[in-house]
């Protein structure tokens, strides 16, 4: 099945299941804007914990906050979010229709290397094994030209967007003849610059003054409590703060799924540094954020780094960790060295001294940080899309399976009684007794056994615990594994210790 087909599958299957709905569905939705449901938010919550645990309870040095959405204007103008936290966008005259300029053209440029791929192609075709990519490339004039051509228009797109010339965008677009995909006209206003904060007032008199935002991430809520917690838990650099929290963003354009919502939440983590050891650590933090995804044991090669050339005006280096999401390769998580821009610009703004001092070298300094800030929402959409998978099985029944990794399930185990009598649900019920305080599971007797292992299978379930007429016999029971669907006889006495293990086993690390 082409991804495509399998993605909208997906998403009918997350909402079949009670993972994700659509935001205000019975008033035909919110764009963007999305709900999680009594499956959905188990799988948030363990894979919450599943971060907090590596960042916070691993690391001595590394402590978690709570900090409220709302906070002091002032703070959006010292980060510069006020000023530069926009995307250029353009609408088209007759669909009414609004684009990101940007996106406009990499949509351009990507049809044009779409081009060079399907000559390339050709000529494999045509020369059969004689075919060398490398010379093809580099003699065919189709792909010469069109090479160049994608070259040009990335070069004068990137001069563009760094100059913040937006003049020079428009031309770009009507040089490239791109039309709305809608319309099919090249009927374009202006380039504008668009804030992506969300602002609203703060008590009753709406003068300019009483204007605040709804945060675009949650990194400046550590920042600016720096101090209280390094002084308050006697932290020593290097040291870090974590977060997890909603962020808000009006993104103009809002598509695939959860990949890109106006309401999210990150998981963000700012460690603060001595300055000039900050590239030391942003390699060091890269390495083990990878690590973190990798022990998810969703595949290596669904990872991969992409280092950034076109910096944030507050970086000095930067890297996505990418994963292979079936609409493609995208950002999960951004690993940022943000210097002491931040810290420095709070102090500015604030008139407050934010400095450390450092007893093993007696100085004091403004500490450089490096950021690790993960999208709970993205990581959800990776687990899930890698978990899915419809399967053809060899009695001619078809199953949907999430395999998700038992430590994230949303149901660790399912309790089936085989039959609705004989004392077997007394029974099912004893046991369900002596594993609910310690993990998650559902007790279930309707419908048939296979139905009721297809209906775990779907929410990703990893382990289901069959109590039949010989459990009450000999105190065993049948235990089915959701990946391989194997059945084993195992002593009722054996199942916690078999639950602690499991959940313990963390992929690939
Ligand atoms: P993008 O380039 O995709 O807009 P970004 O570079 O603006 O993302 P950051 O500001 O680095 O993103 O935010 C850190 C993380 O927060 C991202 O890696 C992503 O996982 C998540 N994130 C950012 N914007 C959104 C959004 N609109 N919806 C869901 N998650 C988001």
């Amino acid at each position: 099945m082409v991804s495509e087909e399998l993605f909208k599958n997906l998403v009918a299957h997350a909402k079949e299941y009670g993972f994700i709905f659509p935001s205000s569905e019975i008033y035909d939705g919110l764009s963007a804007v999305y709900d999680y449901g009594q499956m959905g938010v188990e799988l948030k919550n363990n894979i919450k914990s599943y971060w907090w645990n590596a960042m916070v309870r691993l690391h001595d040095n590394i402590v978690g906050i709570d900090s409220a959405i709302f906070m002091h204007p002032r703070i959006w103008e010292a980060s510069g979010h006020v000023g530069a936290f926009n995307d250029p966008l353009i609408d088209n005259r007759d669909s009414k229709k609004r684009y990101r300029a940007d996106v406009l053209l990499e949509e351009h440029i990507a049809k044009i290397e779409e081009k060079i791929t399907k000559e390339v192609e050709k000529g494999r075709k045509k020369f059969g094994e004689a075919f060398d990519e490398a010379q093809f490339r580099a003699t065919n004039p189709n792909v010469l030209r069109n090479a160049a051509k994608s070259a040009e228009i990335t070069a004068r797109m990137n001069a563009a967007l760094n100059a913040n010339d937006l003049g020079a965008l428009k031309q770009l677009i009507l040089d490239c003849e791109i039309a709305c995909p809608i319309s099919g006209s090249r009927n374009w206003t202006d380039v504008r610059q668009f804030n992506l904060m969300f602002s609203t007032q703060l008590g009753s008199v709406s003068d300019e003054a009483n204007v605040i935002y709804l945060r675009p991430e949650t990194a400046q809520g550590i920042f600016v409590n720096f101090l209280n917690v390094q002084k308050t838990g006697r932290m020593k650099i290097p040291f870090g703060i974590a977060q997890i929290g909603k962020a808000f963003r009006n993104e103009i354009v809002a598509r695939q799924f959860i990949f890109r919502m106006r309401e999210f939440e990150q998981m963000e983590m700012q460690f603060f540094v001595r300055p000039g050891e900050e590239m030391k650590w942003y390699e060091y933090w890269k390495n083990e954020r990878l690590r973190w995804h990798q022990s998810l044991g969703l595949g290596k090669e669904k990872y991969r780094f992409h280092n950034h050339e076109k910096l944030a005006h507050y970086a000095n280096a930067a890297a996505d960790i990418e994963f292979d999401f079936p609409f493609g390769f995208k950002e999960l998580e951004g690993i940022h060295s943000r210097t002491d821009f931040d810290l420095r610009r709070h102090q500015e703004f604030s008139g407050r001294k934010q400095q450390y001092f450092d007893p093993e070298t007696n100085e004091n300094y403004v500490p450089y940080v490096i950021e690790t800030s993960i999208g709970l929402d993205r990581t959800f959409l990776a687990i899930l899309s890698a978990a899915y998978s419809e399967e053809q099985l060899e009695n001619g029944e078809e199953r949907a399976v999430l395999r998700i990794p038992p430590v994230l399930a949303p149901v660790k185990a399912a309790v089936l009684p085989l039959v609705k009598k004989d004392g077997l649900p007394e029974k099912a019920r004893e046991i369900l007794q002596t594993l609910r305080f310690d993990f998650h599971c559902q007790y279930d007797e309707k419908d048939s056994i296979g139905k009721r292992y297809r209906r775990q299978d779907a929410i990703g379930t990893p382990f289901c615990i069959t109590i039949d007429h010989q459990t009450l016999e000999d105190n065993q029971v049948t235990l089915r594994y959701r990946d391989t669907m194997q059945q084993d006889r195992l002593p009722v006495a054996g199942i916690h210790a078999l639950l602690v293990q499991s959940l313990k086993v963390m992929g690939e690390g």
